[in-house]
């Protein structure tokens, strides 16, 4: 007899807070190249092993002084110094500053000693014997200091960041050519049923291909993890044990299909048999029959078969799941107010997900139904609406979540 349970639907709030205590950061690490980290996760302190930069330079061409040489110098009065170098980027002074002299500078070269201030290039003339100075400069003015960056020492990118492109840039101003990062949580998606078929095959007269692996693996790289994808695997109890199994190896399994109350659906059976069930069907259109369970301390969702429900939740549920095992912070939502374009009814005691497309303000409505995979792709978003709210009338304005 397949496992039929007389399913205990719980609301999508409740969901969310099962799901918050179930699944442990991966604590794996990896030593990367700077080339391959971009918005992977920092696994360690970095600590700036020398002052960046490493010397006082300047921050404007022109010449280097010592401040006190300029007072009081004008357009009209000005301070005549004598030219004793010309410093590079790139390349040590050589001079010493002494009173009435000066050094001729570039952006970023290293400042010499004596001198106290740069002078821009633009309030000087060269003569003869050496520059005139047109303004007076203060003390450290046009100066970069050694450390203004980073000071020997200090935390240049904590553990537990997000490596930005700046934060790539911090690692590289410290020399370093390879990094720390945790590891993607490995994230099994093993999609079932007799009717799938792997894009790229041939259809028998009642399959369909399976949309749901694509989705999923591209959902998981999304939020951080690494599809590990397993050979499907038709309705048959005794196939589904053993790749069920194989799963287990990974940080995070999803399922999908099988998850319904269907003579040939065995998965729950399976699931339930092997660990612990915390839910097994939402209060929520799309994405009623999803499943989640821990076996042998895995986190394992069981995803509906139809492509809209089975995506959505992987938005809504396993997203946020699985940021928090790859270290990453929750996703930044960003939403849009629109006017809804026609009315829309939801099923009395079931929040729904609504997709739409946003059409400069207004909302359109591009529902077809939970099984049309084009209902998502055709979208831009989706309002929500509550449970006990059974029609929205167009005109009324809502809150889109972008995708
Ligand atoms: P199930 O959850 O197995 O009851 O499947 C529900 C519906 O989703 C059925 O119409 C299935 O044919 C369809 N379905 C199941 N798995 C997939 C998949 N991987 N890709 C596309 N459609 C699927
Ligand atoms: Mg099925």
């Amino acid at each position: 007899m397949p496992y039929r349970p007389d399913r205990r639907l719980i609301s999508v709030e409740e969901a969310r807070a099962i799901l918050s205590v179930h699944g442990e950061p991966v604590t794996r690490v990896e030593r990367l190249a700077l080339d391959a980290v971009d918005q992977r996760v920092l696994a360690r302190h970095l600590v700036a092993a020398h002052d960046v930069p490493r010397f006082a330079r300047a921050m404007m061409d022109g010449y280097a002084v010592r401040a006190t040489d300029t007072a009081g110098a004008t357009g009209e009065q000005p301070a005549r110094l004598r030219l004793v170098e010309t410093i590079y980027s790139g390349h040590a002074p050589a001079a010493h500053v002494v009173a009435g002299m000066c050094a001729g500078i570039a952006t970023g070269a290293p400042m010499p000693a004596g001198a106290d201030a740069v002078v821009m290039i633009e309030h000087t003339a060269r003569t003869d014997d050496g520059v005139s100075v047109f303004q007076a400069v203060a003390s450290r003015q046009n100066v970069g200091r050694a450390g203004s960056d980073l000071v020997a020492g200090e935390i240049a990118v904590a553990e537990g960041t997000v490596l930005s492109p700046a934060r790539l840039g911090v690692v590289a101003a410290l020399g370093l050519d390879q990094v720390d990062v945790y590891q993607r949580p490995r994230v099994a998606i093993l999609s079932t049923g007799d009717e799938i078929v792997a894009p790229g095959g041939s259809l028998g007269p009642a399959q369909i291909f399976d949309s749901n692996t694509a989705a999923l693996s591209a959902a998981v790289r999304l939020h951080g993890g690494e599809p590990v994808v397993a050979p499907r695997v038709g309705d048959d109890r005794k196939a589904l044990a053993p790749a069920f199994e194989q799963c287990l190896d990974e940080d995070l399994v999803l399922f999908s299909g099988g998850t319904s109350v269907g003579e040939r659906d065995f998965l729950l059976e399976i699931i339930a048999a092997a660990g612990t069930v915390h839910f097994e069907g939402l209060r929520l259109k799309p994405g009623k029959p999803t499943v989640f369970a821990t076996v042998a301390g895995r986190p394992v969702f069981g995803m509906p078969g139809n492509p809209v429900s089975c995506l959505t939740n992987a938005y809504l549920l396993v997203a946020p799941l699985l940021r928090r095992l790859a270290h990453l912070p929750a996703a930044t939502e960003r939403t849009v107010l629109a006017r809804l374009a026609r009315d829309v009814e939801s099923p009395a005691g079931r929040h729904q997900i609504y997709p739409v497309r946003v059409d400069g303000a207004a909302a359109v409505p591009v529902f077809k139904g939970s099984g049309e995979i084009t209902s998502l792709a055709h979208a831009d978003g989706y309002f929500e609406i509550p449970a006990d709210v059974e029609s929205v009338n167009a005109g009324t304005v809502v809150e889109v979540t972008l995708f």
